[in-house]
């Protein structure tokens, strides 16, 4: 059988293993429907699809860090204008320092979350950026002392829980800066001056709970984002088996199956093709249209699973001498096979059409009653056209090659025959129906 290329001989296994080609990984989609198949609280992604999962939410997560620090850098900035003007200047002054260090930490975590960096890398930066800025902010109130001490570590506490719900990260760095904000706030509550050691318990108690909610909270959305991501894949595998599925019925659609040739339907569309083409298309065009001579004969005698096997072998001996990523060749008929030979000239094409012809005849086929010969020959009409030139239309190209045909024919067949115009049409026709 010819050989095709074919829309879909495409590789099942992408080499590439971004999230892109993963939905052809068959490894990977079996996983992906093992997740799916328990509920969403049993959901461990693997170290694979966990990288996966990562490169997708990079850009969001990303994005969310970086907006927060540059929001905890704007505040940090009016705090320290407002405290300045309007607090007592003994109080604004112990203020200062700790409070003019966290607009420039939080823009420099922004600065290195622009980009993906190593993963711990990235973890350590944002989780002492982090640190750092809960630190300040609590150190800004204890400082000033008084109720702005208390104050601060609430703020503080409120800073912490916003990044702990927003930043999509691993649950270990979530956990590692609630237990800094934590920490922050039991050491600087216990050494409150103004406050009982029962008070300060009473409050780290109730901090305690309400941090460990909001990661208990974080934990559940990252779980649901992970799903989310689960559903994705599954989507694009169905999606692309989907498209592999419309290609190989478009394939089928356009080859002749017994020759594997493009079929009529095909042809049609290669030649509207390069008719509307218009001046980007090839100057002229020839088109060769090939008959088996005397092929009921071979069927009667060698019966007709000897005519298809010579219908395959003709269609490679076509294929074989034509070029191959210029010409197109088809099944037209049952024993007919037609050749489009874009930018030939008479001359080419008719060299063309003589070399198949020769190798058809030297291929030694068996036809043993044929009126030609012992072996099959072909004989071929061909026709040559500028597409569009006089207004010529395609069907006129092979209404003519179809004319040289039937004169070749009607001469004694295993010939080639080329139109000339000078050869009336209608008469070609009328000769045709005589030989009927
Ligand atoms: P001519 O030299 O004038 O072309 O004579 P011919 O016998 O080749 O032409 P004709 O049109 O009389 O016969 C064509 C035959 O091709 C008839 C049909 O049974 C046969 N045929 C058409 N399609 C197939 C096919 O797929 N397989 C086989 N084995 N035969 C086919
Ligand atoms: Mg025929
Ligand atoms: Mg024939």
């Amino acid at each position: 059988m010819v050989k095709q290329t074919k829309v879909t001989d495409i590789p099942l296994i992408a080499a590439d293993r971004t999230c892109l080609g993963v939905q052809d990984d068959p490894s990977i989609m079996a996983e992906v429907e093992r997740l799916l198949s328990h509920p969403a609280r049993h959901i461990r992604l693997n170290d694979e699809i966990n990288r996966l999962f990562k490169d997708r939410i990079w850009p969001q997560t990303s994005k969310i860090i970086r907006a927060w620090m540059i929001w905890v850098a704007i505040l940090g900035v009016l705090t320290f204008i407002f405290n300045i003007l309007l607090l007592p200047p003994d109080v604004s002054k112990s203020m200062v320092r700790p409070g003019a260090m966290l607009p420039p930490i939080a823009l420099a975590v922004a600065l290195v979350w622009r980009r993906p960096r190593a993963t711990w890398l990235q973890g350590s930066l944002l989780i002492a950026g982090v640190f750092a800025i809960l630190l300040l902010i609590a150190l800004v109130g204890v400082s000033a002392g008084g109720e702005f001490y208390e104050r601060h570590l609430n703020i503080m506490l409120f800073v912490a829980i916003t990044a702990i719900i927003i930043f999509g990260i691993p649950l270990v760095w979530t956990v590692i800066i609630a237990t800094q904000a934590l920490s922050i706030y039991f050491v600087f509550q216990l050494t409150n001056p103004s406050l009982e050691l029962g008070s300060a318990l009473a409050s780290m108690l109730l901090f305690t709970t309400g941090v460990v909610a909001t990661v208990a909270a974080r934990r559940n959305m990252t779980i649901l984002a992970q799903k989310a991501f689960l559903f994705e894949l599954r989507d694009r595998r169905r999606v692309s088996e989907q498209a592999e599925v419309n290609d190989r019925l478009e394939c089928l659609a356009r080859t002749d199956p017994l020759t594997g040739l493009a079929n009529r339907r095909s042809m049609t569309e290669t030649i509207d093709h390069l008719w509307n083409k218009g001046k980007k298309g090839p100057e002229r065009v020839a088109m060769l249209m090939c008959d088996i001579d005397e092929f009921k004969k071979l069927n009667d005698h060698l019966g007709h699973a000897e005519g298809d096997r010579c219908l395959v072998q003709v269609a490679g001996i076509i294929q074989k001498h034509v070029r191959r990523n210029l010409d197109h060749v088809a099944r037209y008929g049952g024993e007919e096979f037609l050749v489009i030979l874009p930018g030939m000239s008479e001359k080419q094409a008719l060299c063309v059409a003589e070399r198949v012809r020769k190798k058809v005849e030297a291929a030694s086929l068996p036809n043993p009653m044929s009126r030609v010969s012992q072996n099959v020959t072909l004989s071929i009409g061909i026709a040559v056209q500028v597409p569009n030139g006089e207004n010529l239309s395609s069907e006129q190209l092979q209404c003519n090659a179809d004319a040289a045909l039937y004169r070749a024919k009607q001469l004694g067949r295993n010939r080639v025959i080329i139109h000339r115009p000078a050869t009336s049409i209608h008469d070609d026709i009328a000769e045709r129906k005589a030989i009927r």
